[in-house]
């Protein structure tokens, strides 16, 4: 039998042809477009004959993953959910409740092939690209788990995966995410981290996407960088921030930049100041991470105090900068950290299972 159609990978445009295929009439596909963006069942689609009910649950998904876990974090409000896809893939998403609302962080792959030293997401490679369809699923299981309580309002592309890795899929989702006759959530409150596909980022600054564009940058300078992000050796700094400088001149869009502090690497004030140097006369904000520590991983976190001198170089030089909280520490909340235990105990009793 051929693989189910992933109905929320389409365009109402799309999903018309997908009807009008089976014999029905194209007015259908506003409707179906409607329920299945509110999360809807084909069952529950009540303006729907029950005959095409069935023809679509036995020709395609309504949603194409389903919640398997929900880890609520005991010390703030964050909730970490592990989603099965269809296949039988585990991904993740974060969501997390800052004073603005709630904001979701969700996965666009399922693990990744970059080779980031410090992430744990990269341990066992990228297994499959996720289609638009399965990160708009994330959504709409994250809106579905906050019921009466409220709805995401933020998404954030920093998951597992490398979005510009998945670019069509990932463009097709945030047209679909911000679709007025679906979720229609502004793409001002979407942002997207790439570890710096230079080629992606000129393509992505010409798709008139109101979207904010995190660069997780991590070092000052090529040398440091190369030993943490493979990416580097193929994308050099000087491309790489003359790509961010388009980006902002095309887009009129401030960037973020990530910088994770690491022990030893990339944490002393002279990185700062060469970093303030890097940054200088760009539209920006740079955000500093304490490193989380991934079990896999040798590397250790720079203490607080030098977190704080970072800080307050950067600030002296006049960039804009702050730290980062940290959240849902308790549940693994750093990327690819929860699939990744649970790939080795999967049936570890602390679970809540749902
Ligand atoms: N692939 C994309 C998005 C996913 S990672 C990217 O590289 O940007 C989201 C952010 O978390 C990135 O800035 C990534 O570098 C950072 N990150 C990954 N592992 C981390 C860790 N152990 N501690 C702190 N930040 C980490």
């Amino acid at each position: 039998m051929a693989e189910k159609a992933i109905l929320l990978d389409l365009f109402p445009e799309e999903l018309k042809t997908f009807l009008t295929a089976r014999n029905q009439p194209a007015f259908r596909a506003g409707q179906v477009f409607a329920w299945l963006h509110k999360g809807v069942p084909f069952g529950d689609m009540s303006n729907l004959p029950t005959s095409l009910r069935g023809v679509l649950a036995a020709e395609a998904y309504d949603l194409p993953l389903s919640l398997h876990a929900a880890f609520p974090s005991k010390t703030d409000h964050t909730v970490k959910f592990l989603n099965a896809c269809a296949d039988g893939n585990l991904i993740e998403s974060v969501l997390m409740r800052y004073h603005y609302g709630h904001s979701l962080c969700i996965s666009t792959q399922v693990g990744c092939k970059m080779g980031c030293a410090f992430c744990a997401s990269t341990l066992n490679g990228c297994v499959r690209n996720l289609s638009a369809g399965e990160m708009l699923a994330q959504v709409l299981l994250a809106n579905r788990y906050l019921g009466v309580s409220g709805r995401v309002g933020h998404v954030v592309l920093m998951g597992s995966g490398e979005p510009l890795d998945n670019y069509e899929a990932v463009v097709r989702f945030l047209r679909l995410l911000n679709h007025p006759d679906g979720l229609n959530l502004s793409l001002r409150a979407v942002s997207l981290s790439t570890c710096g596909i230079v080629p992606r980022i000129r393509a992505l600054a010409g798709e008139q996407l109101p979207i904010t564009l995190s660069l997780s940058l991590h070092a000052p300078n090529d040398e440091i960088r190369r030993s943490i992000m493979p990416i580097a050796a193929r994308y050099p700094l000087p491309e790489l921030m003359e790509a961010v400088r388009e980006y902002v001149a095309q887009t009129g869009r401030r960037v973020v930049f990530e910088y994770a502090l690491i022990q030893g690497l990339n944490s002393r004030p002279e990185h700062a100041r060469e970093l303030a140097a890097l940054v200088r006369g760009l539209q920006c904000h740079v955000n500093l991470i304490p490193l989380n520590r991934v079990p896999e991983r040798q590397l250790e976190p720079a203490s607080p105090r030098a977190v704080q001198t970072f800080l307050d170089t950067l600030t002296a030089l006049r960039v804009s900068a702050t730290v980062r909280r940290e959240m849902g520490a308790d549940i693994a909340g750093a990327c690819g950290q929860l699939r990744n235990q649970h790939l080795k105990e999967p049936d570890k009793p602390d679970m809540i299972k749902t």
